[in-house]
């Protein structure tokens, strides 16, 4: 057989396999009593540990000040990561945005010295900013109208990897040459439901 045709019908040969094998794929991830598609091999320990309401396995993150001194311990997965346009937030960052991950309060833990900061945000509520003494940068702040979580300046991690934000905020203060990119984020003007209208 000429060579060309050889190829050619490796080709088709290798389509019609991957039809087949696509067909029962599906057929299989249908069928409630058939195998399923990917088969995970299960641990009964950390079946047993997970149903107990302990978190077997969780990722612990590290923020820390730029002198090192002062660090914010984050168990587990962030509970929300946003980035916020505000004014306010462009001064605290230095950067045209801010970026920062928030856990439930029990779930940080701030280690080394720090003195703390207040200002009442565009919502009337009380924005509390711990930062490091010596070179000033700030590793966790709380606000009163989120009672329970503490957000962690997301650039404190130095983790390029750090998982995406979600949410963009205050967009009606964003430089109109920065653009928040990537699938399901909610933009939106303001940061919260309970924002008094005529403030910036
Ligand atoms: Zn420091
Ligand atoms: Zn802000």
């Amino acid at each position: 057989m000429h060579g060309a045709a050889i190829r050619g019908c490796i080709a088709a040969c290798r389509r019609a396999l991957r039809s087949v094998v696509l067909a029962e794929l599906l057929a299989s991830s249908r069928s409630r009593s058939g195998p399923r598609v990917c088969p995970a091999p299960v641990d009964a320990a950390m079946v047993a540990e997970n149903l107990r309401g302990t978190i077997v396995s969780e990722q612990t993150r590290t923020a820390s000040c730029r002198c090192g001194q002062l660090r914010a311990t984050c168990a587990g997965e962030p509970v929300r990561v946003s980035v916020c346009h505000c004014l306010a937030c462009q001064k605290r960052s230095g950067s045209p945005f801010s970026a920062q991950a928030r856990w439930p309060d029990a779930r940080v833990s701030v280690e080394g010295n720090s003195k703390t900061w207040t200002r009442i945000a565009d919502s009337g509520h009380r924005v509390i900013y711990r930062f490091c003494p010596e070179c000033g940068s700030t590793v966790s702040y709380t606000i009163d109208g989120w009672p329970g979580v503490t957000a962690v300046p997301l650039g404190a991690f130095a983790d390029p990897v750090f998982p995406a934000p979600r949410f963009s905020v205050y967009e009606h203060r964003k430089h109109a040459w920065v653009a928040i990119t990537g699938d399901g984020i909610e933009h939106s003007s303001t940061p919260s439901a309970e924002r008094r209208p005529g403030r910036r």
